[in-house]
């Protein structure tokens, strides 16, 4: 009888780590976990200096090797203009929605590109970004300034950072796109437009930084990479850089940092932002 239940415990132990053992090597083969797995099914290989792309279908072959042949200079140019340097390599993989639901599910799959907060993996959702028209090396720059600012940052700090969508997307825009407006005067119609809706909140992180209160993404992600290019003109890009270090190791401290550095309080150059534009 007792011989019996010890058999019993360790034929459950068994099919629990069965279980979780092939959970685990799913996940590693075709979910979240791909990216530090050593076999990634169906994908192939182009790797550059400090940078491996990954693309799955063979339609995707050719935009693989358009990001390859740009990579290495647009990296070079990041590093110029923030004066940060890449610490590691990175892996970009080129893929459809279906993909992208797959490997990062807790994101909205229609997005066109998503850099991961470790700083080491991307994704580009080449799909998406066709379907609605825009173009593919944007968002490949774009996510290259997502990932060699989270390299410099560390963990903890890339996902303080989410809290100001201000300066977590201006950045990438104001270097890599991407472009949503086909000229500036439709940007500018679309602001005056929706200017009652624009909250400048002075107090509590979250709303603070959040310029443009509104649902679009593409209206919100044009206003900050145009706020950091009001920086850029206003103040030139040395301070703006400063804040920028200062800003990625202390998220939290964005607003002194903002005025010790530009030497007014963010809500006032905010308000002084919007009829500059
Ligand atoms: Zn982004």
């Amino acid at each position: 009888m007792k011989i019996s239940l010890n058999k019993k415990i360790l034929a459950g132990c068994l099919i629990t780590f069965l279980l979780f053992s092939t959970i685990l090597v799913l996940l590693f083969l075709f979910g979240p976990l791909l990216p530090w797995s050593l076999i990634k099914p169906g994908f192939k290989k182009i790797e550059t200096e400090s940078v491996q792309i990954y693309y799955k279908e063979e339609k995707y072959l050719d935009h693989a090797e358009m990001y390859a042949s740009v990579v290495e200079n647009v990296i070079d140019e990041i590093e110029e203009l923030y004066g940060l340097e890449q610490q590691s390599p990175v892996s970009v993989f080129v893929v459809d929605q279906g993909d992208l639901k797959r490997y990062i599910p807790w994101l909205n799959k229609g997005v066109g590109g998503a850099t991961l907060q470790i700083g080491d993996t991307i994704y580009i959702n080449i799909e998406k970004i066709l379907e609605t028209d825009r173009d593919p090396l944007e968002y490949l720059k774009h996510e290259m300034v997502h990932e060699i600012i989270y390299q410099n940052s560390g963990l903890l700090n890339a996902y303080r950072m989410m809290d100001t969508s201000l300066f977590t997307e201006g950045f990438p825009v104001f270097y890599g796109g991407p472009t949503y407006y086909e000229d500036r005067i439709k940007f500018l119609e679309e602001y005056t437009e929706k200017e009652p809706q624009i909250v400048v909140a002075r107090e509590g992180a979250k709303a603070y930084t959040k310029i443009g209160e509104t649902n679009s993404a593409s209206f919100n992600y044009t206003l900050y990479g145009e706020f950091i290019q009001y920086l850029v003109d206003t103040y030139g890009q040395e301070a703006v850089n400063n804040f920028l270090h200062k800003w990625i190791n202390q998220p939290d401290n964005f607003r002194s940092d903002f005025k010790e550095i530009f030497g007014r309080e963010l809500y006032e150059v905010q308000d002084d932002f919007g009829p500059e534009l």
